[in-house]
């Protein structure tokens, strides 16, 4: 019987692989693979390896869930080493627990290798902080979905605590949304980030507010949308940190002339 990584790919930079999936992914004998992996990712599987794309669209149909489970059950009892790669972190709207359950139904032995989700590398590539001190004390991932489907109601819950919101695949529905959000009490001018393929060549941010995230022209997919105070401009927030050390400056002067 071999072994089973679920294993994150992170947002597509492979320089963002930890060291452990890079160790495993080169001496994998299977990997299946999401269509969200990025190239250079695979890049990183040895020639021989048996490298399945499950995220794959045959005709309009994708292999089914059940059909993933069924696969890493029947190759982990003939491979030693078998890789589920998914794009990001495999645990965050990664349909994991569905594929742990179907192991742990077999018998078979699996390891969770984590990887840097989008949400986290969107903010770091846009260098804004997902909590603050002065700010959020609380990050809350939600996928489009939830977050329309549920309604304000739902939402007010998350932005009541003053967290930044995490939207995955928000495609399409950003005018949706945002009526959400407003629904739920957020203002209008509440900020918000947009990042397009994350950490690859064609990334893209886009900075907006509530109010004109509604006339969003849709940025490429795979994106991640951040609403919440965290998400000011870069020159914003350069002013408001000269506008702190000026303070700071006049408080240290003031403080010097008094000694
Ligand atoms: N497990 C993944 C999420 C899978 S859901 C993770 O942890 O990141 C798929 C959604 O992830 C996409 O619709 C998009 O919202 C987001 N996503 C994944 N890769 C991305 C990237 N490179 N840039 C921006 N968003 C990305």
């Amino acid at each position: 019987m071999g072994k089973v990584y679920l294993m994150g790919a992170g947002p597509g930079d492979p320089e963002l692989l930890t060291v452990k999936a890079v160790r495993i992914l080169k001496s994998a004998d299977v990997v299946l693979h999401d269509a969200l992996v990025d190239n250079s990712v695979l890049a990183m599987v040895r020639p021989h390896a048996l490298l399945i794309d499950v995220g794959k669209r045959v005709g309009d149909r994708r292999i089914a869930q059940e059909g993933i489970n069924q696969m890493l059950v029947s190759f982990a009892a003939s491979a030693a080493t078998v890789v589920r790669l998914k794009g990001g972190d495999p645990l965050i709207f990664g349909r994991a627990a569905e594929e742990m359950a179907a192991m742990r139904r077999a018998g078979i032995d699996f390891e969770i290798v984590p990887g840097i989700t989008a949400a986290v590398a969107a903010s770091a590539q846009a260098q804004v902080p997902l909590t603050d001190r002065d700010g959020p004390s609380s990050v809350v991932f939600l996928t489009a979905q939830h977050a329309i489907g549920r309604g304000p109601k739902e939402i007010a819950r998350f932005t009541a605590a003053e967290s930044t919101l995490a939207i995955y695949m928000p495609n399409g529905r950003y005018g949706e949304i945002a009526k959400q959000v407003m629904a739920a009490g957020l203002l209008p001018q509440t900020p918000c980030l947009i990042v397009s393929n994350a950490t690859r060549p064609n990334q893209k941010l886009y900075w907006t507010d509530v109010a004109g995230l509604q006339f969003m022209s849709q940025p490429a997919t795979p994106a991640v949308l951040i609403i919440g105070t965290v998400a000011r401009r870069r020159d914003e927030m350069i002013s408001a940190a000269s506008a702190f050390f000026a303070a700071n400056k006049t408080e240290v002067e003031t403080a010097h002339r008094e000694l």
